[in-house]
């Protein structure tokens, strides 16, 4: 009972430490889509599923996570038989098959164990650079010593005729048991509370470690996003002064998800393993990040509870350059098992860097003045943003004229870049082939804010964000089509927030549904295709099919090694299209691979990607031709109709 006492007691301690911190944090709504959230707790959490995106390490961690939920009532069984031998779980403790059912799984740990001791010190895989090993194989023997001293039980309790279960049903305890001689009463006394000591051990330690996940992981989970992938919470500036939050300075700014996350990282490093910034030599690691965030807050939070002085995270628990380096590709959310949201801390730092202490990368310092100046990050005239639509015929409303059926948004990539206007002009050529009602706002549509919002300056952002929405409800638009996957995002799934509720799609998919409804012929190429998924359209929004549906209809598709939702981003997302890139650059390294797969074009559905991954191509001095799937369709339908 003692013993007991003092684990409690330790855990205890702790845990309600734990729990003031997060009921410190800063307020965040995610009370929204139960079902949604019930479901990742059974897919994320019980079906493990994103570990099972490795194959080894997954089933290595399902093997020891599945088994501790068979073993659990065990547990209560031990404590029970440590106080008085005659004592154990009413019914189930005699249940034949739930003892066959603790054999199996405790094998099942073991081998869980073991591979996890291959990997790490056989296989070594770079993603633990960073993480704290010690501590992680202390937990290995922890978890090893749960499960022997349990067979020890049981294997001693059949021995001195003890065990309240048919003892033939536990195939290993029961083959153990015969090899145990004389003094197994004693030596039932000894397993058993080597077993309760081991686990109340395991108790005690388990708040200040790393395994605290083993409690934090389901609930971060839990309060993960369902939804809208890649919103960015918005900043609310109509609060009173005192309740005024400019993104995150110090860890009392931290919102209570963003303490769940950190408390719940497992330094697995998957994160790590994916971010593109780390991948090409930058300072970010996303584990590192977290990690640092995390240490910051335990050695802070006493501070913190008490209302004294904290530090800023930034040039302490996280270095400024691995703020900058962030892509916001979301690899990293996408890839960590336990729904950790990188991309908001990061945000939430730029946000405070940018807006109040005026930091930030010199080289984006024009193109956060041209947004705000004259509407885009290009710094060219408005009234020019529909040159380019003027040859094509395209109907440009005009304020008070009726909405047309689908308003096709341009972005100002495609408006003010001559490669990416290629795509606009293909689209909209294809769009009046196969008769679409549809119309351009013209000088009247400004930068969504998007490169605003991600380098940080929530301010800009919101206020071309409610720009944007009146004219769009003013016109009476209600359904979208992009070109540019991030406008795609900021108007499906972040203008809610600002009142405007459309329904947006990506041009691949309106002219994939063009396609099925044969409004659309193209003629069937041989040429190989291989095509880069954008970040924003492939894991943010879930476009994976239809530009593929594309690019079969003109050519033999070809996959890169990273595709779908598991993307390599071409290095432009998070503002990094205005931003220098130190290090090795990731358009490169995405052009390699695909120059790898053979195919004589790389086609793409995003105008940052256009440009970003032609620059590549043409600093590594490679022969492949960069561009977006819409062209492709429309050159194959001009070889039918060549007129
Ligand atoms: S969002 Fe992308 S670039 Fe940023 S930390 Fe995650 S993986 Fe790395
Ligand atoms: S943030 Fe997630 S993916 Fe990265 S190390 Fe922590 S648990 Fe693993």
């Amino acid at each position: 009972m003692a013993a007991l006492g003092v684990a409690g007691l330790l855990f205890g301690r702790r845990a309600l430490f734990l729990v003031r911190l997060v009921r410190a944090g800063k307020p965040l709504d995610r009370s929204d889509d139960i079902a949604g959230r019930v479901r990742n707790e059974a897919v994320i959490v019980l079906g493990q599923r994103k570990l099972f995106q490795r194959l080894v390490p997954g089933a290595m961690h399902a093997l020891i996570f599945w088994g501790f939920l068979v073993l659990f009532p065990t547990i209560a069984m031990a404590l029970l038989g440590a106080i008085d031998r005659d004592w154990t779980i009413p019914w189930l403790g005699s249940q034949g098959w739930f003892m066959l059912l603790v054999d199996v799984f405790v094998l099942a740990v073991l081998a869980g164990v073991v591979a996890a001791v291959w990997i790490r010190k056989v296989v070594r895989p770079a993603r633990f650079h960073g993480s704290r090993l010690r501590e992680a194989d202390f937990i290995l023997v922890l978890i090893a010593l749960v499960v022997l001293t349990l067979l020890g039980w049981h294997a001693t309790r059949i021995a001195a005729g003890l065990s309240e279960w048919p003892a033939q049903w536990s195939f290993l305890s029961n083959a153990i048991s015969h090899r145990v001689g004389g003094g197994a009463r004693v030596l039932e006394r000894v397993f058993v509370w080597a077993h309760v000591l081991v686990v109340l051990g395991f108790l005690a330690y388990l708040p200040h470690s790393k395994h605290l996940h083993i409690v934090t992981a389901a609930v971060n989970v839990f309060f993960g996003r369902t939804r809208r992938r890649g919103r960015l919470e918005p900043l609310r500036f109509d609060l009173p002064d005192d309740e005024l939050r400019f993104g995150a300075a110090t860890v009392g700014d931290l919102t209570w998800k963003e303490m769940v996350d950190t408390v719940s990282c497992t330094e697995c490093g998957r994160c790590q393993d994916v971010c593109p910034a780390y991948a090409t030599g930058k300072v970010l690691s996303p584990k590192l990040l977290i990690m640092g965030i995390r240490d910051q807050l335990l050695a802070e939070g006493p501070a913190l509870l008490a209302g004294g002085d904290l530090s800023p995270i930034v040039g302490n628990g996280v270095p400024e350059q691995s703020v900058w380096d962030c892509v916001t590709c979301g690899a990293c959310v996408h890839e960590c098992p336990v729904s950790i949201e990188h991309v908001d801390h990061i945000v939430d730092l730029r946000r405070n860097l940018v807006m109040l202490e005026s930091s930030f990368p010199q080289e984006s310092e024009s193109m956060l003045r041209d947004v705000e100046r004259v509407g885009n990050p290009w710094g060219k005239p408005q009234g020019d943003r529909a040159q380019w639509a003027e040859e094509l015929g395209v109907r440009v409303i005009d304020e008070g004229e009726p909405a047309p059926e689908i308003l096709y948004w341009v972005g100002c990539a495609a408006a003010y870049d001559e490669r990416a206007r290629q795509a606009a002009e293909s689209t909209v050529k294809l769009l009046q082939a196969a008769g679409v009602d549809f119309a351009i706002l013209g000088a009247r549509e400004a930068c969504t804010g998007d490169p605003a919002r991600r380098i940080g300056n929530e301010y800009v952002f919101q206020s071309y964000a409610e720009q944007n929405v009146a004219t769009l409800n003013g016109a009476g638009v209600t359904k979208i089509v992009a070109s540019c996957p991030h406008c795609l995002n900021t108007l499906g799934n972040e203008y809610g927030d600002f009142g405007g509720a459309y329904e947006v799609m990506h041009h691949t998919q309106l002219l994939a549904d063009l396609l099925r409804e044969g409004r659309l012929e193209p003629v069937p190429g041989e040429a190989k295709i291989t095509y880069h998924d954008s970040c924003y359209l492939a894991r943010h929004n879930d476009v994976r099919d239809e530009p593929r549906q594309l690019v079969a209809a003109v050519g033999e598709p070809v996959e890169m090694p990273r595709n779908r939702e598991r993307t390599f981003c071409c290095g432009a997302g998070g503002a990094h299209m205005w931003m220098e890139e130190r290090g090795s650059p990731i358009n490169e390294e995405r052009v390699r691979e695909a120059v790898e797969t053979g195919a004589e074009t790389l086609a793409v559905a995003c105008p940052f990607c256009t440009v970003m991954l032609d620059d590549g191509v043409r600093s590594l001095g490679k022969q492949l031709r960069v561009v977006d799937v819409s062209t492709l369709l429309a050159e194959s339908l001009e070889q039918r109709d060549p007129a």
